[in-house]
């Protein structure tokens, strides 16, 4: 049965129900009707014989008096006249008989009419006015009265009749209404709670149906819509298990490689020594390694409420301070160098680890999460220290003998220890030089073992930068004039105070305008120069040397890093110091090319300021 035919038998009781109403409102109409007819039909036609009966004895009485009056002809004529009129309605009469005891009255009146027919014709015939009168008086008269009465009961009889047929008939319509709204609302009540059962019956593959879908919505793909049937809801019903089916086929074969590569990248990141902590882009751990779980004791197994709080709590500061840089859209998270490293409480006891970060980006470039991998750098560490303790032990240990060298050689140039020759005044110019720069090389590995124990000490004071920049001119003018180099500053300079550590910050520009003249030709220019910014001042030392290609920009201030085949050679140590100063100060260090065709490089680092600029226009 298709759906359309199923609609309508759903609606057949309700239909029911209204011609169950019609029938039975037709035959009590009906029956009302039939009833009241027989009562008109029956007793009416009893009271209408009885009134004509009344009115043609009447009339025949009439007749008699006339006789008696001496119109004996118009009297005959009359009563000739009435008669029949009377038999009729008599003979209807006793063809009607309906009540109770209504045969004995017309009986009763049969034989009073008789009577009284006899008596008529005796008077009729009868020629004498005076006989007739004493006939009339004597006999007809009573004869008269006896007819009258007669046709007065069978009046009264079915008039009674009618009245209490009325009222039975008022009732019977009482109680036929009252049938007729039982039966209606009876029959309404069955028809609405048949039509809903078989409505219901009808819409139940369409309610198994909506739980199937909504079940394969939440991902149960082996859920079935049972629906019996050959209408269009059951095949509806059996396209969506088709395709349930192939859905729970597609399903398995893709969840098959999905856990394939699941299992691959799981084994591809627990083979990393290195702690490895994935998040999710809500900030939630989606994933360790093998390492994270044995060093940090770190689990992503759900139902583990919040495990990152499990872990301790310096651990937990550097995933998050990890987490919260990648997830906040600043990119990767990469360390700037070993200073970078921390040292954290594992199961293993303390390692220093260098935290590192990367987003996890879906195919249209969205971030979706956050790798952290925390680089167990503890051997490189203690060779670092191994490696600080020995250049801090033999720089120590240079110092002394290299002082007193210095000394010596000093003494001898002077011609402390005898005359000297020119060719020896020569070797010990030379031999001088040298151990400045020995001198130097054993300053700047102090100072860097100073860096690495953290065992430098600032004391900035507000000084003006006018200041910093002419110390720093006076003191280099002599080693610029010895390389044939013009050193001069900017003029005017701003007129500003920062926060500065007098002999550091030399050091600083010591360093920078060192390495300006040491890579920029004879006849070059380095110039110093001071700029107000926002809240510190820039402070700029530029060359017109041979310039530093730009991928080295970033790397020269590490440790020991130099620009390859770069002569003469140094220690590649002095723009470590010179940025770890600064940042001391809170400030920052950079370089960048001159460009065409001046080449050159421009240095630049800066200091915070101690009070508010004042330019020089200002009073
Ligand atoms: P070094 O003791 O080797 O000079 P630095 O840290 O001071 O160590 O400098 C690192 C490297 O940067 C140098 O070796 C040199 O190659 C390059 N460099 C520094 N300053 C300049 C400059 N003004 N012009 C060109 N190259 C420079």
């Amino acid at each position: 049965m298709n759906l359309y035919k199923k609609i309508l038998l759903a609606e057949v009781p309700l239909a029911l129900a209204l011609a169950i109403v019609c029938v039975v409102s037709v035959a009590v109409i009906s029956s009302l009707g039939s009833h009241s007819q027989t009562v008109l039909k029956d007793n009416y036609r009893s009271v209408l014989a009885a009134q004509r009966m009344k009115e043609a004895i009447e009339r025949m009485d009439t007749a008699a008096l006339f006789i008696v009056a001496g119109e004996r002809q118009k009297g005959i004529e009359q009563a000739e006249k009435n008669r029949p009129i009377f038999e009729a309605e008599l003979k209807v009469q006793e063809g009607n008989i309906t009540e109770a005891g209504e045969k004995e009255f017309t009986e009763n009146l049969r034989r009073a009419w008789e009577d009284y027919q006899a008596r008529f014709a005796a008077m009729q015939k009868t020629t004498s006015v005076e006989e007739a009168k004493r006939l009339y008086f004597a006999e007809l008269e009573g004869a008269f009265y006896q007819v009258k009465a007669a046709a007065d009961h069978i009046l009264a009889i079915n008039q009674d009749a009618m009245v209490r047929k009325s009222d039975a008939v008022r009732r019977t319509a009482e109680s036929m209404k009252t049938i007729t709204i039982i039966v209606g609302l009876a029959a309404l009540a069955l028809g609405l709670f048949l039509s809903s059962l078989l409505t219901r019956r009808m819409l139940q593959p369409l309610s198994a149906l909506s739980e199937a879908t909504h079940k394969l919505g939440e991902g149960n793909f082996d859920t079935r819509a049972h629906v019996r049937g050959n209408d269009e809801l059951a095949q509806l019903a059996r396209d969506f298990n088709a395709m349930a089916g192939r859905l729970s086929e597609y399903r398995k074969s893709s969840l098959g490689d999905l856990l394939q590569a699941h299992l691959s990248m799981q084994a591809a990141i627990d083979s990393l020594p290195d702690p490895v902590v994935i998040f999710s882009v809500s900030g939630e751990l989606q994933n360790v390694n093998h390492a994270a779980e044995t060093l940090l004791a770190l689990s992503a197994e759900t139902g583990i409420k919040e495990p990152l709080k499990r872990v301790h709590e310096s651990i937990q500061v550097v995933l998050e301070r990890v987490r919260s840089h990648v997830l906040s859209g600043k990119g990767a998270y990469v360390p700037r160098g070993f200073e970078d490293a921390v040292q954290l409480p594992t199961l293993l006891g303390n390692r220093y680890f260098l935290p590192r970060g990367a987003p996890v980006y879906e195919t249209k470039g969205v971030v979706i999460g956050a790798t952290v991998i925390l680089q167990d750098v503890t051997r490189l560490r203690r060779f670092e220290e191994l490696k600080n303790d020995l250049v801090a032990t033999v720089a120590h240990e240079f110092r002394t003998p290299l002082t007193s060298l210095r000394m010596a050689v000093h003494l001898c140039t002077e011609g402390a220890a005898g005359p000297v020759s020119d060719k020896q005044a020569e070797l010990l110019h030379a031999a001088r030089e040298d151990c400045d720069r020995l001198q130097s090389m054993v300053d700047d590995l102090l100072d860097l073992s100073r860096i690495e124990s953290g065992r430098i000490e600032l004391f900035p004071l507000p000084t003006a930068l006018s200041q910093l920049v002419q110390r720093a001119i006076e003191e280099h003018k002599p080693k610029a004039d010895e390389a044939g180099l013009n050193l001069t500053a900017d003029v005017p300079l701003p007129e500003a105070r920062v926060l500065a550590d007098h002999e550091r910050i030399g050091h600083v520009f010591s360093n920078l305008i060192v390495n300006a003249i040491r890579y920029t030709p004879k006849g070059g220019i380095v110039t110093l120069g001071a700029e107000i910014l926002d809240r510190s001042v820039r402070f700029t030392v530029t060359d017109n040397g041979k310039g530093i290609p730009s991928q080295y920009h970033e790397r020269i201030f590490e440790k020991f890093s130099r620009v390859p085949d770069s002569e003469p050679r140094g220690t590649g140590l002095g723009l470590y110091i010179a940025r770890e100063i600064i940042r001391g100060h809170g400030g920052e260090i950079g370089v960048a090319s001159r460009g065409e065709p001046t080449k050159g490089s421009i240095f630049w680092f800066t200091l915070p300021l101690a009070g508010q600029p004042r330019s020089r226009g200002e009073a």
